[in-house]
């Protein structure tokens, strides 16, 4: 493993039976508020897109927020949020998508992307990626064309990069959890 990846992983940090019995919560706020592994995790998410003009970071409620406000001011892009369901003010497209136990609903504004343009998707974490599935479905609705997706956290065994790149997109992670 190399060290960028062992910062990032020690400034995760790790809480069993949340929210429920069985799941371990994998929690970025710690590593938001160490300024060297924050700074670090940003710096390797757009690492790979020098030199490649991107439109827009696309970033899911909540933590792809704040992944996405950091992204875009580095690569000089846009930014759209992607939010839950009844949150946003104006005309919006909606998506259903699939949860570990049952659906939920995402949305994000009509004219928040215009056809073509190329676009980053970013959230803390990938898992059986049915959220990221949505996003880039609600994205592709819209005409954007999706770069790549990319992830601080993997949880491999969950099967989601799987998922997107059956989909044909490029999936970029950090650090992958068992
Ligand atoms: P999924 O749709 O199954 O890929 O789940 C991904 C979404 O759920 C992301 O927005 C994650 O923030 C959240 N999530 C799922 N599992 C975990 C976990 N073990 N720790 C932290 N967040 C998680």
């Amino acid at each position: 493993m190399s060290s960028v990846q062992e910062t990032l992983r020690a400034a995760i940090r790790n809480i069993p039976d949340y929210p429920k019995p069985g799941v371990m919560f994998r929690d970025i706020t710690t590593l938001l508020g160490n300024p060297q592994a924050f700074r670090r995790a940003i710096d390797e998410l757009v690492h790979p897109f020098a030199g490649t003009k991107i439109d827009k970071i696309a970033g899911i409620e909540a933590r792809g927020f704040i992944l996405g406000g950091a992204m875009a001011h580095q690569m000089s892009a846009g930014f759209i949020p992607i939010r839950k369901k009844g949150k946003l003010p104006h005309d919006t497209v909606r998506i259903a998508y699939s949860l570990e136990y049952g659906v939920d609903e995402m949305e994000m504004h009509r004219d928040a992307v215009q056809p073509g343009e190329k676009v980053i998707l970013v959230d803390d974490l990938i898992a059986t990626g049915g959220t990221a599935e949505g996003a880039t479905k609600l994205l592709r609705q819209m005409g954007a064309e999706i770069v790549a997706a990319c992830f601080v956290i993997d949880l491999p065994e969950l099967g989601g990069r799987k998922k997107l790149e059956d989909l044909g997109v490029k999936v970029q992670t950090l650090i992958e959890f068992e």
